[in-house]
């Protein structure tokens, strides 16, 4: 049936079953902070190939970058500027470079979830969806030592029951989805699920402005200096709104010596204003439920 034959009740039940519900967005960050600041870092790593079922030596190469280089460089900034981050980091990719999930964790930073080989969670069967996404909690918390709170759907896909895979994994946040620019409750099929969202945007990734691919013909390139200028904007409204700024950035992609830079000017604009709270997106979304009770 098309899209303009369908009744109320279809068109009214794909809309309910994943919604945002109230916001979480508290009268005050912790210790009387006026913003939060949310760093995290997709470390997809090799799996970027991997899970299109690509063989491609050269990608596979891009993608080691973004743990011998990438992910080092990032560690140095944030060790300099004493901010706490997250990663997600696909099963895979913990299994390639556990040294690295470790010494992220050891540093006082998050790793959570991010799906098994970056898989596009509506593309995979739901019964081996949950078994993945179960695989990857285990995966990573034995790599780590700790037990993953949130999860990142890869290229923030998802299916009609991952929801229920995160309530199953008794998760604490979220963070695929665009609803709005501060956090809030999930809401299934009109019941709240007590699962904090911390939104994503495309805006505030830094893929989009630097991928290319040397066989297409599309080139969406925008200067480093610009993708800087529209991270701040976004910060600084946040900052005005009393609200979250909360960042996606890739080590493969921004990892380079052009493009490090705007982590670390993003860093020092940030902390040119007074109180503000950076954490990792485990505590910015405990501190949320706790606030709103
Ligand atoms: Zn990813």
């Amino acid at each position: 049936m098309e899209p303009w034959e369908w009744s109320e009740d279809v068109w009214r039940a794909k809309v309910d079953k994943v919604r945002a519900g109230r916001s979480l967005k508290p009268a005050r960050w912790k210790d009387g902070a006026r913003c939060a600041v949310a760093l995290s870092f997709d470390s997809d790593h090799e799996t970027n190939e991997l899970r299109d079922g690509g063989q491609s030596i050269g990608r596979l190469s891009q993608g080691q970058y973004g743990n011998r280089v990438g992910v080092p460089r990032i560690r140095d900034v944030l060790a300099r500027n004493g901010v706490k981050a997250s990663f997600f980091v696909p099963a895979v990719c913990a299994l390639l470079y556990p040294d690295e999930q470790r010494g992220l964790v050891a540093e006082g930073h998050e790793v959570a979830l991010h799906g098994w080989i970056h898989e596009l969670n509506t593309k995979v069967p739901a019964d081996k969806e949950r078994e993945l996404h179960l695989r990857a909690a285990d995966t990573l918390e034995k790599i780590t030592g700790v037990r993953p709170v949130g999860m990142r759907t890869p290229s923030w896909d998802f299916s009609d029951v991952t929801l229920q895979i995160e309530r199953e994994l008794g998760l604490l946040y979220d963070s695929s989805l665009m609803a709005d620019d501060d956090p809030y409750e999930i809401v299934e099929e009109g019941q709240p699920t007590g699962i904090v969202e911390l939104p994503v945007e495309w805006i505030r990734d830094d893929a989009v402005y630097f991928n290319m691919n040397r066989f297409q013909a599309l080139r969406p390139y925008t200067p480093p200096t610009d993708v800087l200028d529209i991270f701040k904007r976004e910060f600084d409204r946040a900052y005005a709104e009393g609200g979250l700024f909360l960042l996606t950035m890739h080590p493969h992609v921004s990892g380079y010596r052009s493009r490090i830079f705007i982590l670390e000017e993003l860093i020092a604009h940030i902390k040119a204003h007074d109180d503000v709270w950076f954490a990792t997106h485990a505590d910015i979304a405990a501190y949320v439920k706790d606030a709103a009770g």
